[in-house]
């Protein structure tokens, strides 16, 4: 039986370390924002070649911790995708501001950045990018709209750990990049965090009191804040699985080169990758008119497939008192979008006979 994800097999190939990094982390007495933690906020400094990196809770947490930390509330308005997860938007909800949703490209399923301008208003004061799927979008385009604007800049990296755009690493373009450490994401853990990278000094200085109630000392809470902390046992094992996330990027790099090789369907119409940015492929997503048609045929061969995302944002429950119009891109996509199973310990002959399935639909 082809698996959609399999977490345990990754456990496996680290298991010796991590079990004995966990207990030393058991028996220290010290299970939270301790060594482990700021050994893994210098860690990702240097991989992202970041100014500043904080950890916190959660990728979702990362993107409200850096919308207050730039005053984003009540009022104003976030640009951003409506093809991503919830929590892209729900974060700016979450924080008071309303999120405006712009058009993607159905190509790369990212943000078009020409939507983006049409967009602005008085009210705008961020950008919130969307590196889907594990493929950055077109950063510089975003920020200079960001710049001649006079709008923040924030990236939603949760699925594009380790992605680069011009050979720079996704995260590090905005004013803050934000990362999740979900177990399916590029680089997981065994529970819940999130890491945000940060440029300016005053935004570290912010988003690590936000993290802890608005303070950093005993009693000091200097305005309301979240208890967002990553905790020892996690910040452990991520050290452990940073040191393999080349290899492990390598090999999803790998099974997509493969699906791109061997699917060979008229129906089908593949991922397109954008020249300037290194897709990571967390996920590997196909468009195909009758969806329907398609999802029989994949089940009557036992392959296994994920539909992100099956609406726009603006039409889950949760918005429907909204006034959001209708986006054509976004709409037809989600009706098209399939995507296979990929992670770095998918065997090679389990996508080997994906591809044969997906080859064989007439
Ligand atoms: C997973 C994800 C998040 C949320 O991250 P969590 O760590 O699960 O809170 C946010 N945005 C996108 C695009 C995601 O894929």
């Amino acid at each position: 039986m082809i698996k959609l994800f399999d977490l345990k097999k990754q456990y496996k190939l680290f298991d010796h370390k991590i079990n004995k990094e966990v207990l030393k982390v058991l028996a220290s007495g010290n299970y939270i924002l301790g060594n482990n933690v700021t050994k893994l906020e210098n860690d990702m400094k240097k991989y992202l070649e970041s100014k500043y990196t904080l950890s916190c809770n959660s990728g979702t947490d990362a993107l409200i911790l850096s919308l207050r930390a730039l005053d984003i509330g009540n009022n104003d308005e976030v640009i951003t995708s409506p093809f991503t997860y919830f929590a892209t938007a729900e974060a700016i909800s979450l924080v008071g501001a309303k999120p405006i949703f712009a058009d993607i490209n159905p190509d790369t399923f990212n943000i078009n950045p020409m939507n983006i301008k049409k967009l602005i208003s008085k009210r705008t004061k961020a950008i919130l990018s969307v590196n889907i799927f594990g493929q950055a979008c077109e950063l510089n385009e975003i920020n200079l709209i960001a710049k001649e604007n006079s709008l923040y800049h924030i990236e939603d990296c949760a699925q594009s750990f380790g992605a680069t755009y011009m050979s720079k690493q996704s995260g590090t373009f905005g004013d803050m990049g934000c990362f999740s450490f979900f177990p399916t994401k590029n680089l997981g853990c065994f529970g819940d965090g999130g890491l945000i990278s940060i440029k300016n000094k005053k935004h570290f200085d912010k988003i690590k009191k936000l993290r802890t109630h608005g303070g950093i000392k005993r009693n000091q809470h200097d305005f309301i804040g979240y208890n967002s902390r990553l905790d020892e046992i996690q910040a452990a094992i991520l050290c452990i699985k940073l040191k393999y996330i080349k290899k492990l990027l390598k090999q999803r790099k790998n099974i997509a080169e493969k699906y791109y090789n061997l699917i060979c369907n008229e129906k089908i119409k593949l991922p397109s990758c954008n020249l300037n940015a290194n897709h990571t492929y967390n996920q590997f997503t196909l468009r195909v008119q009758n969806r329907t048609k398609f999802l029989n045929h994949l089940d009557k061969y036992n392959i296994p497939y994920g539909i992100y995302y099956s609406q726009p944002i603006y039409k889950y429950k949760a918005y429907s008192n909204s006034d959001y119009k209708l986006l054509p891109m976004v709409e037809k996509v989600t009706k098209e979008c399939v995507s296979l199973p990929i992670y770095p310990e998918l065997p090679i002959n389990d996508v080997n006979n994906i591809c044969k399935v997906v080859n064989r639909y007439e």
